[in-house]
């Protein structure tokens, strides 16, 4: 357990609190905490509660003997994804046992303030925090700290699942579950995460290839949301021709694809004439998911990557697609999470990618003053980020 436990987050005073985060954001002065304060802020959820998110007053951890052996850092960037505004919508995450809040934030950065005694990081080091950890059992995958396959399910995961999360102005961690970034990597570090679940995917597509002795050529990755122009970008790292498929024909996003030397499509993916070796999906979407199962290559691979919200229905023929399947040894497998190993083959493709692409995927910096703004989709948003390091609006 994170001994930095918030017993009953102590929410903010009510003229600050802001519970809509669909309404136009309203700033909030945050201060920066200041080393030995006993309170800190924090964002937070009730889980299961829509619209329960706010800046919460909570505990700052200690440096007490029950955090022996953790680092203590300083929050520099969270990141916001899809899981996170399903959190705030109610619909996923949990908080730790015997709690009614959860801190949130599980894509970090921050800077180390104080290492334990024996561990490599040193106070000033930029790291980002490993989200998942081990269950308990712990499962024969766990026990070899392969935690993304964890078997019963018992598995936390910072942010999300039964264990609070990054977005605190303080947070502990245990040396083992945090990756050191070069200073270079300061604007674009907070990528890692998202980066770390497609190195894994990328790392799946190569071992299933390997039965078939599959040298791919060709790459199709559906969606061009961060997940899907980071797997575009190891795709191309990796010598491969990429094509991206979107909705959106305007914004950064084709230009952000070209960049990389990869093809953008927009329209309807039946059209496009495809038969590419991997597909990344990363939409979630039924009918691309179904449209992508149809357009493999012999010995070809899906991999899905995205959470569909479920609940929509369509027509589709399984006969049809299982001949497709059988007949030409196609793979259609699921990816989530990552463990160590991908954290570090993530670290080396963001240090070999251009900085100034990767800082191209964030589209917005939202000081922690008004981080309601960042849960407010905007047409144009990549990846929106909240600035702990600033904190006024
Ligand atoms: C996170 C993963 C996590 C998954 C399911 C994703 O947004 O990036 O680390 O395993 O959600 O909770």
């Amino acid at each position: 357990m994170v001994p930095a436990a918030v017993h009953g987050a102590m929410p903010i005073s009510p003229a600050n609190r802001n519970n809509d985060w669909a309404l136009p954001p309203r700033p909030h002065a945050v201060r920066p905490v200041p080393t030995g304060n006993t309170t800190m802020f924090a964002l937070t959820v009730v889980p299961e509660q829509a619209g329960s998110q706010e800046l919460s007053e909570v505990p700052a951890p200690k440096l007490n003997a029950q955090a022996d052996g953790y680092a203590l850092v300083r929050a520099l960037d969270i990141g916001v994804c899809g899981t996170d505004r399903e959190i705030l919508a109610g619909k996923y995450g949990s908080a730790p046992p015997g709690e009614r809040h959860l801190i949130i934030g599980h894509e970090s950065l921050g800077e180390v303030l104080h290492a334990p005694e024996g561990s490599s990081l040193r106070p000033g080091d930029l790291v980002v925090g490993i989200v998942r950890r081990p269950d308990p059992v712990p499962c024969a995958a766990c026990a070899r700290d392969e935690w993304d396959m964890c078997k019963n399910g018992k598995y936390t995961e910072r942010g999300i699942k039964d264990r609070h999360g990054y977005a605190s102005q303080r947070y502990l961690v245990r040396p083992s579950f945090l990756v050191a970034l070069p200073p270079t990597l300061r604007r674009v570090g907070v990528l890692l995460e998202p980066t770390s679940v497609v190195a894994k995917a990328w790392e799946q597509i190569e071992r299933i290839g390997a039965r078939a002795r599959l040298t791919p050529r060709t790459a199709l990755v559906t969606g061009a949301g961060p997940i899907g122009l980071l797997a575009a970008l190891l795709g191309v790292q990796r010598g491969l021709e990429v094509h991206v498929f979107d909705r959106h024909a305007k914004g950064a996003k084709p230009a952000l694809v070209r960049a990389l030397g990869a093809h953008y499509h927009t329209g309807e993916l039946a059209e496009i004439g495809l038969n590419p070796d991997v597909i990344v999906e990363c939409t979630g979407a039924s009918a691309v998911v179904i449209d992508a199962a149809m357009r493999l290559a012999p010995d070809g691979i899906l991999c899905l990557t995205g959470v569909s919200s479920g609940g929509r229905r369509i027509a589709v023929d399984v006969g049809m697609i299982n001949r497709e399947l059988v007949l030409e040894n196609g793979v259609i497998f699921g990816s989530v999470n990552a463990n160590r190993r991908h954290y570090a083959a993530a670290a080396s493709a963001l240090m070999r990618a251009d900085r100034h692409w990767l800082e191209g995927l964030i589209s917005r910096r939202v000081p922690l003053g008004r981080w309601q703004e960042a849960f407010a989709e905007q047409p144009n948003d990549i990846k929106v980020v909240i600035d702990f390091d600033r904190h006024a609006p």
